[in-house]
């Protein structure tokens, strides 16, 4: 971490409807359109018309440049210097800028691809010249996190304005992504967990934000935390628990991927008796269609219909482990087949005993039924090689110590209450 990255803080509590904590700016967003159509549409330095357009849905982008007041030809000519530029690919909604003389025509042409990327197209003497522009982000760092009322996408979402909402989902799925060798976060989560991570944020030009690197979290689940990190092990960039040890381990903690499913939440009740009822698995409630994955690397013993389970996969892994995934909608491997871990095997469905799309899943260790949290609790990733152990204690230090707050902020400080 650079010294000049401020660290920001922004927690929230939604747990007891309390305000969060927001040190630092708050950032406005802005989306391009809009910092566009904020100044006069046309504005008359002159004799130039600066002309702002946006392409509408369906529209080809001669059309909308002629709408912006450039002659065909003139489109035409100058689309052709755009090599970086397919302009069947210019999304709807994507601003024009063009420079317009009434007597000598189109100086430039402005495409705003993106937040940060714009194609410059500017008429000389003799040519069309393309310029790309790339506007650079600003990154710092902060603190998110929340208390869990629903789901851990709600648990972020309920830290205050550090990002936009959409974002705030794509940082839980990003870190879904970390800790899915560790925790089932569509199940393991309960309303009082907590979660607190210390991430990148980046900055556009104008104001809009994205999250960045997750740097570490710390995800507290019935009292005990899980720690991660990301440590640079010199060759490669990776995920280790606050132990040491690689995140990234032999068995994944749920067949579904939490962004597929992190709608559902805790399904304490049967799916389809509605009941709570003894049961030998696991149920996922999600839609048709739904990937599931294979829980680790193995084989598979069976693939094909089996009774009440409908269409059924088993696969055997080492040290005894077989896992059952039931009530399929479609299976995508063979009896014999080797899977990897979080290889696609089938689709979610209801075929058997099933009244409604979900997945019914097993973990059987030596042919005994296992909870699944039970049997995988000690699974985790490589231990650090002892030559690295040090450098890894001081970065968790560092790391933990922002991400508790502990460190200075030389942001402007504005404090709610908590
Ligand atoms: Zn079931």
């Amino acid at each position: 971490m650079t010294s000049s990255r401020k660290l920001l803080v922004a927690a929230g509590c939604l747990g007891i409807g309390a305000a969060a904590i927001a040190l630092g700016r708050p950032v406005k967003e802005r989306p391009a359109a809009s910092v566009l159509a904020a100044g006069p549409r046309v504005s008359v330095a002159s004799r130039w018309r600066t002309n702002v357009d946006t392409i509408r849905r369906g529209e080809l982008l001669t059309a909308a440049l002629e709408r912006a007041g450039v002659a065909p030809s003139e489109a035409a000519e100058a689309l052709r210097a755009a090599s970086a530029l397919d302009p069947r690919k210019v999304r709807a909604g994507t601003p024009i800028t063009a420079r317009v003389d009434p007597d000598s025509g189109t100086a430039e042409i402005v495409l705003h691809l993106a937040i940060d990327r714009a194609i410059r197209l500017t008429r000389s003497a003799t040519s069309w010249i393309e310029k790309e522009e790339t506007l650079p982000w600003s990154t710092d760092t902060v603190v998110v996190g929340g208390v869990v009322t629903s789901t851990l996408t709600g648990a972020i979402a309920g830290g205050a304005g550090a990002f936009p909402q959409r974002q705030r989902t794509e940082l839980a799925y990003a870190l879904a992504d970390i800790l899915e060798y560790r925790v089932d976060l569509s199940r393991d989560l309960q309303k009082g967990d907590s979660i607190r991570v210390l991430v990148e944020r980046q900055t556009a030009p104008n104001g809009l934000v994205r999250p960045g690197t997750i740097i570490a979290a710390r995800l507290t689940v019935d009292g005990k935390p899980v720690e991660t990190l990301r440590f640079n092990q010199g060759t490669r960039v990776s995920y280790f628990d606050g132990e040491g040890k690689a995140m990234r381990a032999a068995f994944l903690r749920a067949p579904l991927a939490f962004r597929r499913i992190s709608s559902v939440f805790g399904l304490r009740r049967h799916p389809i008796l509605g009941t709570v009822r003894r049961h030998q698995g696991m149920d996922y409630a999600a839609a048709r269609g739904t990937p599931v994955r294979a829980l680790g690397n193995g084989r598979v013993i069976f693939a094909g219909w089996r009774g009440g389970y409908g269409k059924t996969i088993e696969i055997r892994h080492a040290n005894g482990f077989v896992t059952r995934y039931g009530h399929l909608d479609a299976i995508s491997i063979r009896t014999g087949a080797a899977v990897s871990i979080a290889q696609t095997i089938g689709k979610v469905g209801s075929t058997g005993l099933s009244t409604a799309p979900h997945l019914h899943f097993e973990v059987l260790v030596g042919g005994v039924h296992r909870d699944p949290r039970v049997a995988l609790r000690n699974v985790t990733g490589e231990p650090l090689a002892a030559s690295q152990r040090e450098a890894f204690a001081s970065l968790k230090q560092r790391v933990f110590a922002m991400l508790d707050g502990a460190a200075g902020h030389d942001g402007p400080a504005r404090l709610g209450g908590d």
